[in-house]
């Protein structure tokens, strides 16, 4: 029995399916942020019969072509596409026109972590080690497909609905199977082998995780200063302390400590923070914490 002659509709929509994407496949709602070079909206695909809600990203070619990134957005997406995991917001395709590019992604209701955390201040011990813990399990499986992020900070950072944490933001990921030499990223998250502009590897995000778990935690990153080159002193001397308040945990401490050590091949492994006690005790196993 062929399925094709006892569904119409299905060979209609399959037929669909293979069609490239294009702006007339969407409803446009409100704009959700904005970026370097375009704009986020809230869409609704008109193409299926599910009529997805997504967010569509709208990159403005004369802006990337003014700055030569055309190849960069497209190593993005290539990289991008290939993510499949419950912590990375999933790229499902992307269509030019003569003026832009969009990115079809999946929309993050919750918005941003940096948002949240400005609003309260700082994290619970909980909620922190549940999105330290999200955050290593999705770098680990990009680490494992040779996909370094580069650009982890509080702002490339969604929740979802239920409010799991989402990563997005693919624009200074790199593919890689050697070590890198490129100056990339924000200040404030800058591992000493980016500063001194040395061969760097996998172990950028990790150092990122040290950095993002403190500011989970006090609120403020901690090589903070009020100018560049004080952060970049500061982050060369690894000048780590921690306030007194708010309090936070010996074990914290102990597993940021770890990750900010100025000798990548000395910085706990992705393996290590999922098994360190801070994270054991504290994560919640469902990725989703509110409190
Ligand atoms: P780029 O580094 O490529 O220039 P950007 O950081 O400037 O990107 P994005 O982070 O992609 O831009 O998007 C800008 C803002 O739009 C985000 O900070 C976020 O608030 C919102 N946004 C982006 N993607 C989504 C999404 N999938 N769901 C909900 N909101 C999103
Ligand atoms: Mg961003």
């Amino acid at each position: 029995m062929g399925s094709q002659t006892q569904n119409p509709n299905r060979e209609k929509e399959e037929e669909q399916n293979l069609k490239p994407w294009c702006l007339q496949d969407f409803e446009i709602g409100k704009p959700l942020g904005k970026g370097k070079f375009g704009r986020v909206y809230l869409a609704r695909e008109l193409k299926s019969q599910y009529k997805y809600i997504v967010a569509l990203k709208v990159i403005y070619r004369e802006q990337i072509e003014k700055y030569s990134l055309y190849h960069q957005l497209k190593r993005e997406m290539e990289i991008h596409i290939n993510l499949h995991h419950p912590n990375i917001i999933r790229l499902f395709g992307w269509f030019p026109d003569p003026e832009r590019v969009f990115l079809i992604l999946e929309y993050a209701h919750g918005g941003e972590v940096y948002e949240q955390l400005r609003k309260i201040g700082h994290f619970t011990e909980k909620r922190a080690a549940t999105y330290i813990a999200s955050l290593s399990q999705a770098l680990a499986y990009c680490h494992e497909k040779d996909v370094i992020h580069r650009d982890i900070k509080p702002e490339n950072l969604l929740l979802d609905h239920e409010g799991r944490l989402k990563v997005s933001d693919f624009g200074w990921s790199v593919q890689m199977r050697s070590k890198r030499h490129t100056l990339c990223g924000t200040l404030d998250y800058l591992a000493p082998e980016m500063v001194e502009n040395i061969a760097h590897d996998y172990a950028i995000d990790n150092w990122a995780l040290g950095v993002l778990c403190y500011e989970f935690l006090y609120g403020v990153p901690p090589f903070e200063s009020e100018s560049q080159s004080g952060t970049f002193r500061r982050i060369m001397k690894v000048d780590l302390s921690f306030p007194s308040t708010p309090q936070v945990s010996t074990e914290a401490k102990n597993l940021i400590s770890q990750l900010l050590v100025k000798d990548s091949s000395k910085r706990l492994s992705l393996q290590k923070i999922m098994e360190h006690s801070w994270i054991i005790r504290n994560s919640d196993p469902t990725g989703i914490c509110n409190e």
